[in-house]
């Protein structure tokens, strides 16, 4: 497996595969890795010949208040799972390389991110959507695997290949929790173990809220709020609880057929999102 710093040596490495006639998967990931990511490799590794993992903190989507910092690293051990994974390579730039000094330029989409993560990180997506872009024109490949624990970014990024005509498929990959129902995430690290239990309040309150949806067949502001009660017991702070039509992220209207029921909370200085999708 290449381990891959500059853009230079991506590109190269990119136009060996493509002349081997060999297609190409990208995972693009923030490091620190666990089961979730593992299980985009394994997806990717079914639908491509090659895979590329970008392992890559992206300053861009970080606002100045947060974790940019102390976001956990740990190069050689995600390296290491990379090649247990059989990726064929992992491109893990510094932040100079990826972005020149005086960058000016951003992907923006405009609609789907606004509600949910983006009303409490406004500029969180526009990061995304930028450093994907890039990522997408260096490693050129014809899938790229983001995961459903990421549900609107799932979405900003299909809309972003869409309207501007990446010719690449974007593939959805099943949310992977613990034994505890906590959704994986590399940001539960900084959990305390008695965070941590009272985080898989998260889950729990989505659970609970998707079976009174699915009883009634009907979204009540009523579950909702109780969702809400239900991690504020458990110490959380909600930053929001909401059940969105999963193509629109719009309120659900007669014509909605499947519902994003997301969350996302404070437990101690810990940010966590959790979301549930349902039939409807
Ligand atoms: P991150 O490193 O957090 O930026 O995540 C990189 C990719 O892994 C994104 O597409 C995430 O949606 C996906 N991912 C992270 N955690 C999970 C999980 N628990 N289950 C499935 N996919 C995940």
């Amino acid at each position: 497996m290449r381990i891959i710093r500059t853009k230079a040596e991506l590109k190269a490495h990119v136009r060996e595969l493509k002349r081997s006639g060999k297609t190409i998967g990208l995972v693009p990931t923030m490091g620190f890795l666990h089961e979730g990511h593992l299980s985009l490799i394994d997806i990717a590794r079914g639908k491509a010949d090659a895979v590329i993992v970008s392992v890559f903190v992206n300053p861009t989507q970080f606002a100045p208040n947060e974790d940019f910092d102390s976001y956990p690293r740990d190069f050689d051990r995600d390296a290491a799972l990379c090649a247990e994974h059989g990726a064929n390579a992992v491109f893990a730039p510094e932040p100079e390389e990826m972005y020149d000094p005086s960058a000016s330029t951003w992907v923006e989409e405009v609609s789907l991110s606004k509600p949910l993560c983006g009303a409490s990180r406004p500029t969180f997506f526009r990061g995304v959507t930028t450093v994907v872009s890039k990522l997408f024109h260096l490693a050129q490949p014809d899938i790229a695997v983001f995961g459903q624990k990421d549900a609107q970014q799932l979405l900003v990024v299909s809309r972003m290949v869409r309207d501007l005509d990446f010719p690449i498929e974007i593939i959805a990959a099943p949310l992977v929790r613990g034994q505890d129902g906590l959704a994986l995430s590399s940001r539960n690290r900084y959990l305390t173990p008695d965070e941590h239990l009272r985080a898989t309040n998260l889950h729990r309150s989505l659970v609970e809220a998707r079976a009174k949806i699915e009883a009634a067949r009907a979204v009540k502001s009523e579950f909702i709020e109780a969702a809400k009660e239900v991690i504020t017991a458990a110490g959380g702070k909600v930053d929001y609880v909401s059940a969105l039509d999963r193509t629109t992220l719009r309120e659900p209207t007669a014509g909605t057929t499947q519902i994003l029921l997301a969350a996302a909370a404070w437990f101690g200085t810990t940010r966590l999102i959790d979301n549930e999708l349902i039939d409807f």
